[in-house]
């Protein structure tokens, strides 16, 4: 499953920032997933459920904020957001863009307990 190779290495960041840190365990954990990872917020949730029993991060709260796809026309230089994987300018009707947002897979926030 795709969610679940996300979780994989979303808690080895986690993991290794709760060593870095003496801390005994995870509280909440914020990542940012732009749309184009095509993540199902349930399933990525059951994953993480799964993927944390008998670890430090067992009952962590996670966070999930999603980021719009967006991309730039080439042309005109135009910056807009991504329907339906439509990656077309508004304003001249080409393909010619470049994605800006929309690939971001970042661990945003953690919150460690520090004993
Ligand atoms: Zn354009």
């Amino acid at each position: 499953m795709h969610e679940m190779s996300i979780v994989e290495s979303l808690l080895t960041a986690v993991f290794a920032e709760a060593e870095r840190h003496g801390a005994r365990r995870v509280r909440r954990v914020k990542l940012r997933v732009g749309k184009l990872q095509q993540i199902i917020p349930d399933s990525l949730q059951f994953c993480y459920d799964i993927a944390t029993q008998g670890t430090p991060a067992e009952g962590s709260q996670l966070d999930l904020e999603e980021v719009p796809i967006t991309a730039r026309c080439r042309r005109c230089g135009q910056v807009f957001e991504v329907e339906e994987f439509l990656f077309l300018c508004p304003a001249c009707h080409v393909a010619d863009v470049e994605t800006c947002t929309g690939n971001e897979l970042i661990l945003e926030t953690l919150e460690l307990e520090v004993v």
